[in-house]
């Protein structure tokens, strides 16, 4: 039989706090393709990888966290997880305590309910509940009653998420047979970033790999607090998944970029758009929080940061099917034509 990949915790187990008895809750995730685009290497003179976590069991990264963090739920004997979320975090936590037979709830700020995401979650039979409060109290009610009754917080304050993440730069790593020499990913409450920096550390404490990459994280202009320095009471984007405006791995983040000798800069929505329908035009659909990953190497390029040759990844965090309605706006109607072959061609210029 051919090969199949067995998810990050089969995958990387001795890299991950698993023992012979932890329960292992997988639906396969990870082992996403890590893909050469000719176009983005042609405009920066670097040889430019995109890392398509799009492809993950539920479209986004979340859940090479999620699997460790319902593995290690079902191991500490817990019947139910919770989390407060409209995005992908909720349509992991859904899926994975699905599979482990586990109770989901997720709590949802009242009338903040986003519908493509909420799809996922809703069908994989989660239990949700709307909260009258904004999305820090929903947060704190779940952390609350994590503390009080039998049920695991799965949002990324589970220290979990984090390890399950790292995952993602041990991949990288064992594609290219080294580490890069840059490595981009968008920043929203900065866990993913923190976690690729966890990985490729120790995978140069290994001695797997010799050099280390620099890591450079992208927020979003309107929701930018680690690069201005304060949190942003009302955080604005188009790029939903990165709109937080006092990220939980705030310094951790921070160190991650420094330590490495990079930084954490925005991209504005507009520089967002422009990298979304590139990587898109190239085959690849990621969300628009992905795309500014692709929207900072666009922008250190411009600035003449990067030397030519340079081996870059960007992160693509999540799939774009997940929020359709930006590929669709602006595409103008299909032309209606006759059912006639000919009408075809000349309207295709053929
Ligand atoms: C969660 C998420 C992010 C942000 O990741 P953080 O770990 O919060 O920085 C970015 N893009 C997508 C698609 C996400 O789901």
């Amino acid at each position: 039989m051919a090969h199949q990949w067995r998810g990050v915790i089969e995958e990387y187990r001795e890299h991950l706090p698993v023992s012979a008895s932890t329960p292992v809750v997988t639906l396969r995730e990870g082992g996403t393709p890590l893909v050469s685009s000719d176009v983005l290497s042609e405009a920066t003179g670097c040889s430019v990888f995109l890392k398509f976590e799009g492809a993950n069991p539920t479209g986004s990264f979340k859940d090479r966290g999620m699997t460790l963090a319902i593995s290690k739920a079902v191991e500490e004997g817990s019947k139910a997880v919770v989390c407060a979320s409209t995005g992908n975090t909720s349509a992991s936590a859904a899926a994975y305590a699905g599979k482990a037979g586990l109770t989901c709830a997720v709590l949802v700020p009242a009338g903040k309910i986003a519908a493509g995401k909420m799809a996922q979650t809703l069908v994989h039979g989660a239990r949700v509940l709307e909260i009258d409060g904004n999305f820090d109290v929903a947060l704190e009610v779940a952390r609350t009653l994590a503390e009080s009754y039998p049920v695991t917080l799965v949002n990324s304050v589970n220290p979990f998420r984090i390890q399950g993440q790292k995952t993602a730069a041990f991949e990288i790593c064992d594609a290219l047979g080294r580490a890069p020499d840059y490595h981009f990913t968008p920043v929203g409450n900065a866990g993913n970033i923190t976690s690729h920096w966890l990985g490729y550390a120790e995978y140069a404490v290994g001695g797997v790999i010799g050099e280390l990459p620099v890591m450079f994280g992208f927020q979003a202009a309107g929701a930018a607090p680690i690069v201005t320095g304060r949190p942003v009471p009302n955080p604005s984007t188009i790029a939903t998944a990165i709109r937080i405006g006092n990220p939980a791995s705030w310094e951790a983040a921070g160190k991650a970029a420094a330590d490495s000798g990079g930084e954490i800069l925005a991209v504005t929505d507009r520089e967002i758009l422009r990298a979304y329908r590139m990587v898109a035009r190239q085959g690849l659909f990621a969300e628009l929080a992905s795309s500014a990953s692709v929207a900072g190497l666009l922008q250190l390029s411009a600035a003449g940061r990067l030397e030519a040759g340079a081996v870059v990844v960007c992160v693509l965090t999540g799939h774009g099917l997940k929020e359709p309605d930006w590929a669709i706006a602006g595409a103008g109607a299909p032309p209606l034509l006759p059912a006639d072959p000919a009408a075809v061609a000349a309207e295709l210029g053929l």
